[in-house]
């Protein structure tokens, strides 16, 4: 992987929201890292710094409120964007998911037209590796 390719972190606990995900993101010449519940997930921000967290909230031992709540309690990860990716559909979970610290969110099933647009609009230009 070179220096000048964005890391997008992907905290998700269903393998086929994991596959979708990343073969979109492939597709358009992103690579993913993914972590399948919540302390693994906050490991990876710790240890990758990654430029993108998409982050699910219904997560195994620690949900994504918390895992975005200390990422962004941290002066030195705060400024990683995370957007929300779920299912949940309730009225005020979207205002919930961003007074939590998500900068955005994008709901489930995921379109690869809706993802790229957040991605795009998150990550600096040039940064996809070409294909
Ligand atoms: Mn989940």
């Amino acid at each position: 992987m070179g220096n000048n390719e964005a890391i997008i972190l992907y905290i998700e606990d269903n393998f086929h929201n994991r596959r979708l995900v990343r073969k979109i993101l492939n597709a358009n010449g992103y690579t993913v890292h993914e972590a399948e519940d919540g302390p693994s997930g906050l490991r990876m921000v710790y240890e990758l710094h990654p430029s993108l967290v998409l982050l699910d909230i219904s997560l195994p031992l620690m949900d994504g409120i918390e895992i975005v709540g200390r990422i962004k309690a941290d002066p030195k990860l705060r400024e990683i964007p995370v957007v929300a990716v779920t299912a949940s559909a309730m009225v005020g979970d979207r205002e919930r998911f961003l007074a939590a610290g998500c900068d955005d969110y994008l709901s489930k099933p995921v379109r690869a037209n809706d993802l790229m647009e957040k991605v795009r609009g998150y990550l600096p230009s040039g940064a996809a590796k070409r294909l």
